[in-house]
């Protein structure tokens, strides 16, 4: 598929395949009212307006149906859309989707709704890609920030940068197209306002980890000595009996993970207890052999010890294991705990059992991991964002260098060209076909 492709009419499956109340096939380009006035028993379908009707297929009845007819270009793609919402079967779906296909539609590739709303100018590239974080977000901290991007918010960081970049070279194309009439704009004001633009960047790369941290998540190993209360901790924050937990020292054999949402995406590893058969050396071998599996593949480990008992020595053998990680010490069985023990000052005190100390222990993950804080993010950004504004940055680097050399100011035209285009790429004024299949490819069918 590239930018060049006909528009013709394509449609798809929109809801996901399963039964459920609804299921909506789309529709969109020239033939979509055609096909759908051939189909149904609305025949010429109002714009704007919902009808309710059935499909007929060779004087069969199909499916009873509403119907969303949107003309161009007040429609998600900028073309004619019809939108048919039926019963949310999976046979039902796929019947209609085949009828509309043989009337003429074709299938749609992954994202080409939204590729083609992009390249329609009803969003930006910015908007098309928090679409698709929005459908894949993991948390709905990550969903609400995905959000401001659709409405615009990146793009309008963008625009303002570009317009202070762009003054300046308006400014210094005036002084070169017309000399005799137009000044030069002094050295000084080129640094000022490169270093300004370069501050703005700054700003929002300095979220771009916590961006990739709510997008991504992060692993988190619950390390310990058998039975101090990791599966505990584990169901506790899972909200669930999915680890077994009893008082059988050893029980958790295999590392058990899920998923789960703590304002980031969080995997959850909890680890086979690290087990003394008697002699230290053994309590080594199977904590090297547990820092391989998971500790070395987390982001942050929960090291837990039982606060009833305090730290004991294989508790110690184990923290040194996993003391050069990013780590939390937790004394759990705090309802259980003689308080006058003396690693309480440092440790976050929690009871798995009563619940006591888990929301501190939430947000306490979230600082750790997180270098900026969630509700000061103004909007989240991607890798290709990011990359973007990584050379937008450097172009203008070098034009601040030549402005404090007093370099002549056609070279510095140049720099100030390369830092525009970068922040193009960002909003897709300038794209390539390959970047643009890249960024649709991982959309789904039908959106
Ligand atoms: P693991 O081997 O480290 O995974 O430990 P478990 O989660 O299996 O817990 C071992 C035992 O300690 C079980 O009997 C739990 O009910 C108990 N336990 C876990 N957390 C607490 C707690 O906060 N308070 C008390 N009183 N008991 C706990």
């Amino acid at each position: 598929m590239n930018i060049t492709d006909e528009f013709d009419t394509i449609t798809a499956i929109s809801t996901p395949l399963g039964t459920g109340g609804v299921g909506v096939i789309r529709i969109s380009g020239e033939k979509s009212f055609d096909i759908a006035n051939n189909i149904t028993t609305c025949n010429n379908l109002p714009a704007g307006k919902i009808c309710h009707g059935w499909i007929i297929d060779d004087g069969k009845k199909i499916d009873e149906v509403i119907i969303l007819p949107f003309k161009s270009p007040n429609s998600y793609t900028g073309e004619d859309v019809v939108e048919i919402q039926c019963h949310g079967g999976l046979h039902v779906v796929k019947n209609i989707l085949d009828i509309v296909i043989k009337n003429g539609a074709r299938m749609a590739q992954r994202g080409e709704f939204t590729k083609r709303a992009f390249l329609n100018k009803r969003i930006d590239l910015s908007q098309a890609e928090a679409v698709d974080d929005l459908i894949h977000s993991k948390t709905s901290e990550f969903a609400i920030q995905s959000a401001k991007n659709l409405s615009g918010v990146l793009a309008q960081k963008i625009g303002e940068i570009k317009k202070d970049i762009f003054e300046v070279t308006s400014k210094i194309v005036a002084g070169i197209d017309f000399p005799e009439d137009v000044a030069e704009p002094d050295y000084s004001y080129l640094t000022e306002n490169f270093e300004k633009s370069i501050n703005e960047i700054d700003k929002i790369l300095a979220n771009a980890k916590t961006s990739d941290i709510l997008r991504q998540g992060i692993k988190i190993a619950i390390a310990g000595r058998p039975n101090v209360g990791k599966s505990s901790l584990f169901n506790a924050l899972l909200n669930l009996n999915r680890a077994i937990v009893t008082e059988i020292a050893g029980t958790t054999r295999d590392i058990i993970s899920e998923t789960i949402d703590l304002g980031l995406p969080v995997t959850l590893i909890d680890t086979a207890g690290i087990r003394q058969d008697g002699n230290i050396d053994k309590v080594e071998e199977i904590g090297i052999e547990f820092s391989k599996q998971s500790v070395k593949d987390s982001d942050l480990i929960l090291f837990m010890y039982d606060a009833s008992v305090g730290m004991t020595s294989d508790d110690k053998i184990i923290y040194q294991i996993i003391n050069d990680k990013k780590h939390i010490v937790i004394a759990n069985k705090i309802d259980l705990a003689d308080k006058s023990s003396a690693e309480f000052d440092t440790a976050l005190k929690i009871s798995a059992q009563t619940k006591y100390g888990l929301e501190e222990l939430k947000e306490k993950i979230k600082n750790t991991v997180l270098d900026f804080s969630t509700d000061d993010l103004e909007f989240v950004t991607n890798q290709r964002q990011q990359n973007c504004l990584i050379r937008c940055k450097e172009s203008l680097k070098r034009a601040l260098d030549g402005a404090k050399n007093h370099q002549l100011q056609d070279m510095i035209y140049i720099d100030l060209k390369s830092a525009l285009l970068s922040l193009d790429e960002i909003t897709g004024e300038v794209i390539t076909d390959e970047i643009l299949n890249n960024i649709f490819d991982h959309f789904c069918i039908g959106k």
